[in-house]
């Protein structure tokens, strides 16, 4: 058994992986955190309930339990920079706006962040990997969708007002070009909302270590601006009428990804 994750296994070739949206804290962070960063505001809010739909559609998912101010699942574990210019590490120090994220002298300490590592983040990854294996032994492929969400406005991190659906796919090398194409024309005849391939966003660890469209696994990021369904301010609650739209759009990407899958491998 794990704590750190709950995963529900489905009967598709997609696994809906939620890497952020997890709230809770080990005991050293939950003691050290700044007062900022204390009701957890980069957290990637509410996302297991924007995509409760999913597990009919028959995906796999994923979702961890611990915040990033633990560890961030989406960083690599030699915790090399995934960008040029400001981000964030595998144990951020500060919160996305650059405040300090922790009090003077209550850093977790190297011991501890390694544990994190041990504990937290290789179980994780350990699960991904299965998940896709089995999913593509079965099927002859597999479909990652990284979901995340993070506020419209961030000034240290983009200029002005972020897109509403940013989809990465690390410059077209993690999923085939053909299923980017077919995601970006969902987006378009989206009424109302905006949106981007490979802009701020190119996907993160995730998208880019596990998509491998050569040996048919397409892993596809999508970074949501949260102005499509909460309240992008404390206390970040989510607002059903914005949120139904949202899902909406997002129901048909899922759909549009399947449906490339079911053509381009055809049993
Ligand atoms: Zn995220």
């Amino acid at each position: 058994m794990n704590d750190t994750f709950t995963f529900s296994q489905g009967s598709v070739p997609l696994l809906i992986s939620v890497p952020h949206a997890g709230l809770r804290l080990t005991e050293a962070v939950g003691r050290g955190l700044v007062e900022p960063a204390r009701g957890l505001p980069d957290t990637d809010w509410h996302i297991p309930r924007l995509y409760d739909f999913a597990q009919a559609l028959g995906a796999s998912v994923l979702v961890a339990e611990y915040s990033r101010f633990v560890i961030d699942l989406n960083r690599p574990d030699d915790d090399k920079p995934l960008y040029a210019g400001a981000t964030t590490g595998l144990y951020p120090d500060t919160l996305f706006d650059g405040t300090p994220l922790f009090q003077p002298g209550q850093v977790p300490a190297a011991q501890q962040r390694a544990h994190y590592l041990e504990r937290v983040w290789r179980p994780y990854h350990q699960q991904i990997a299965s998940e896709l294996a089995r999913l593509r032994e079965i099927h002859g492929y597999a479909l990652l969708w990284d979901a995340h969400s993070i506020c419209s406005h961030v000034p240290r991190l983009f200029d002005g007002k972020l897109p509403d659906f940013n989809l990465g796919t690390f410059n077209n090398a993690s999923c085939a070009p053909e299923l980017a194409g077919r995601l970006e024309q969902v987006c378009a005849e989206a009424q109302g909302y905006s949106h981007v391939l490979n802009g701020r966003f190119k996907g993160g660890h995730i998208t880019r270590h596990y998509g491998d469209p050569a040996h048919d696994i397409h892993a596809v990021q999508l970074e949501l601006g949260q102005a499509t369904y909460m309240n992008e301010q404390p206390p970040f609650d989510y607002r059903p009428a914005l949120a139904e739209p949202t899902r909406e759009v997002l129901r048909r990407l899922l759909e549009a990804a399947l449906a490339w899958g079911r053509e381009t491998y055809p049993r």
